[in-house]
């Protein structure tokens, strides 16, 4: 999965499309959806004295938006980009951004069968 929570993404359609860029807040549904924060948010309407809003009333909260609708964030590029991997010679894998090809960030340690062969 090339998009985790943390992760800064640009939301691609709605009201937020190629806006700026938004966390993600949690990832839903084996990784086909993600919760970005401030997206897509629905107005839900809750009981006084529910136990988890003592409130009640109207409360906005956001709601999923499909993992294709984002892309990565890529502070270097200023845009939402493509994510890749990338190997090392000792078999580390990291994720990189496609257009400038900055890592992003370590995805697995260093693994011998990845390793390309010859290099130490
Ligand atoms: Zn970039």
């Amino acid at each position: 999965m090339k998009i985790k929570r943390g992760d800064l993404v640009q939301v691609m359609v709605g009201d937020d499309a190629g806006g700026a860029p938004r966390k993600v807040l949690q990832i839903l549904d084996d990784g086909r959806k993600v919760l970005v924060e401030g997206v897509n948010r629905a107005y839900k309407h809750v009981k006084r004295n529910h136990p988890r809003s003592p409130q009640g009333g109207r409360l906005s909260r956001e709601m999923p938006v499909d993992i294709s609708n984002v892309l990565f964030y890529c502070t270097a590029c200023n845009r939402g980009v493509r994510v890749g991997y990338q190997y090392t010679a000792d078999g580390s894998k990291f994720r990189i951004c496609k257009k400038c090809t900055r890592v992003i960030g370590l995805v697995s340690p260093a693994n011998p069968r990845r390793a390309t062969p010859g290099a130490s």
